[in-house]
């Protein structure tokens, strides 16, 4: 599904990765195990081969977005760009579950058959880095979720990636903290930093593209997690 102009949503087992055009391709997560394939398709979709894809950037590790990191790599040589702890999670082999219900259960299922093999990849990406996607991507150290935790802005026009720092259910936005009281913090932190950028499209991993009143939704959801 396209959601801006260039910016398309694809269900991946799990989760949602993102897809951003241009002459080369840059991924945003890439699912769980067994959605590469269901990525590669809509790659060629858009008429692009596979080796078009240039880069894969990660908003955490968890199964349910890394799941389906190797087979992409394996298919296309893309470059990984995640946080330095996100890294360190992958070329560990450490790689969490995730917690979305009976959506995790099958990816847990699929992650005793076939388990997140350690992967010597990634290059670091600091808090803050303007990546030249789209005349601009910038990622932004948000932790709350996990401590490697980024979301990414496309500052034209101002879409917000937010991994599972933020997800939509039953129509609503929501802040899905972890359960660490640094954690409820950290998420507080990132809420208003966030609403300061004034998103008009929040799309996050897990739930449709939010719309509505952003940037007053993130303040408010700030204020209750502080109550
Ligand atoms: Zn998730």
């Amino acid at each position: 599904m396209q959601v801006a102009p260039g910016v398309y949503a694809i269900r991946s087992v799990s989760s949602t990765a993102y897809l951003i055009g241009g002459v080369e391709l840059t991924l945003i997560d890439a699912g769980g195990p067994g959605s590469a394939r269901r990525i590669l398709s809509y790659v060629q979709r858009l008429e692009h081969s596979p080796h078009d894809l240039t880069r894969v950037l990660l908003t955490h590790v968890d199964l349910d977005h890394v799941g389906g990191l190797p087979a992409m790599l394996e298919a296309t040589g893309a470059r990984v760009m995640a946080h330095p702890e996100a890294l360190r999670r992958i070329r560990a082999g450490q790689v969490p579950r995730g917690e979305r219900g009976l959506s995790s259960t099958w990816a847990a299922l699929r992650h005793l058959l076939a388990p997140v093999r350690p992967l010597a990849v990634g290059e670091p990406i600091a808090d803050g880095t303007v990546l030249p996607i789209l005349g601009g991507l910038e990622a932004i150290w948000t932790g709350g979720h996990s401590p490697d935790h980024m979301a990414y802005f496309l500052e034209q026009p101002r879409l917000l990636f937010s991994g599972d720092l933020l997800q939509v259910g039953r129509g609503h936005l929501q802040a899905v903290p972890g359960i660490a009281p640094t954690e409820r913090t950290e998420t507080v932190a990132a809420l208003r930093r966030l609403a300061e950028l004034d998103p008009l499209v929040v799309l996050p991993g897990h739930g449709p593209p939010y719309r509505d009143n952003i940037a007053l939704r993130l303040v408010r959801l700030a204020e209750i997690l502080e109550e």
